[in-house]
């Protein structure tokens, strides 16, 4: 869950909402921390550095800011909260040598997330992601497509009905390619300026193309003359955005192409996507992804293909529940009613035997009356109740009472484990 700030900074970038709004980071040294700040202070003051009146560490700070590692120092020390893993796992595919492995590296991850956000439905400042990357190897359309086929192929298991795929290519950072359209959309901008928000405003100088993210109403009606990328793809970014969209439909991926997203990290090129789901109001991306090809590169690795998402399992959760399908089930598959000691240790071989073969048993701890064990077996919901008491014992046929329609059998102890492991345990 830490990081360095810097390989966020470097990899997702610094001009981002993400690392620039939304990160969570601190000097992990109280004494420096604090020395840190008063020494600011004091610079700040007077404008020179004092040599008395310190602590063993502010001592050693001024001797550094005076030799100018004043800043490296702090950078080494400065933690962050992970906002994304996608940078994570890029750092452990450099730092485990993963390249020395047949390639491509395939990798998944699931956990908690950080962003410094408002608040609401849908957006946690601690939220949970379950991400997959490829890395290594080719960068051949048919990984982007297989790896979106996957994706949309666990939705599908989830029940997520309504998720909607959303693609698009952002091409290569090169003067015929991304660089010459974001030149062509900067200058674009600048004409319309005065009729943008301030933040888009500030955007056209910090990072152009997150305009087209913007969901402000008022300027929906100017972005959508604003030019688009597609028209300023170099050949081969064309060429392997088309195959993509080809490779998507021999796999029977329904998509649909929107040339306005371009993702909220530095890191992405060429295949962006995104899936939205319903019920979830204006936060309605329960997935984003794209392929990263330089950013194993920049993190001082060798020059390899990357491409990954990241799911939003609480948007996931959200959406699920809203079509009543996140609903976890209720109820037990066996309830075991005993009573007296001897049957109490059959009861517990049973509930073992019936456990081991994946059925939810709920045994009671302390005996009670049959009449008031099923009353509770019923309560919890459960298929079958078997009856354990002294006669099932001593005549070695055990009851089982199916609760739907309340018809009761004796078995043999075989029969009987036989019986129930031919159902289908419900509880898995
Ligand atoms: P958004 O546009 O909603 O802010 P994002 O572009 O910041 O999303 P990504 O960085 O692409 O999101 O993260 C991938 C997924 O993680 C999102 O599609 C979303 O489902 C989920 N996600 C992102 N931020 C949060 C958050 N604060 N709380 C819950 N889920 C989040
Ligand atoms: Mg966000």
């Amino acid at each position: 869950m830490f990081e360095r700030m810097t390989l966020f900074e470097r990899a997702v970038g610094a001009e981002t909402d993400i690392v620039s709004k939304e990160m969570f980071n601190w000097i992990d040294d109280p004494e420096i921390s604090n020395a840190l700040k008063s020494l600011r202070t004091v610079m700040q003051d007077t404008k020179s550095i004092p040599s008395v009146d310190g602590s063993a560490a502010r001592l050693k700070l001024e001797a550094l800011a005076r030799s100018g590692a004043f800043n490296n120092l702090a950078e080494r020390i400065r933690i962050a909260l992970r906002p994304e893993a996608t940078a994570s796992v890029c750092r452990a595919y450099i730092e485990r040598e993963m390249q020395n492995l047949p390639q491509p590296v395939k990798l998944y991850y699931m956990g908690p997330m950080f962003r410094r956000e408002r608040p609401q439905k849908g957006r946690y400042r601690q939220f949970y992601q379950i991400g997959a990357e490829v890395l290594g190897g080719t960068d051949a359309p048919p990984i982007d497509a297989e790896v979106i086929e996957m994706l949309m192929t666990f939705f599908d298991k989830c029940g997520l009905q309504g998720a909607t795929l959303y693609i698009n290519s952002i091409g290569h950072n090169a003067e015929n390619c991304r660089r010459g359209y974001v030149a062509n959309l900067k200058a674009a901008l600048e004409k319309v300026k005065d009729k943008l928000g301030p933040d888009s405003q500030r955007r056209i100088d910090t990072n152009p193309l997150r305009v087209l993210d913007s969901k402000l109403e008022s300027e929906q009606a100017i972005i959508a003359t604003l030019p688009h990328i597609a028209d300023h793809l170099c050949d081969e970014c064309k060429t392997h955005y088309a195959e993509v969209k080809r490779q998507l439909e021999v796999r029977g991926v329904l998509y649909q192409e929107n040339w306005r997203l371009v993702r909220g990290l530095d890191y992405y090129m060429r295949t962006t996507f995104e899936i939205t789901a319903p019920g979830l109001g204006s936060q309605n991306a329960v997935c984003g992804g794209g392929r990263y090809d330089g950013l194993v590169e920049l993190l001082g690795g060798p020059p390899t293909k990357g491409i990954g998402f990241a799911i939003g399992e609480d948007r996931l959760l959200l959406s699920l529940q809203e079509s009543g399908k996140g609903q976890v089930q209720q109820g037990r598959d066996v309830y075991i009613a005993w009573m007296g000691e001897r049957a109490y240790a059959t009861a517990i071989r049973a509930a073992k035997d019936l456990r081991k073969a994946g059925f939810s048993v709920e045994l009671p701890p302390l005996e009670q009356k049959f009449g008031k064990a099923l009353g509770q077996a019923d309560k919890l919901g459960a298929r079958y109740a078997l009856i354990l008491g002294d006669n099932e014992v001593s005549e070695a046929l055990w009851t089982l009472k199916t609760l739907a329609d309340g018809t009761q059998q004796k078995l043999t102890e075989p029969d009987l484990l036989q019986f129930l492991r031919d159902q289908k345990p419900t509880s898995q």
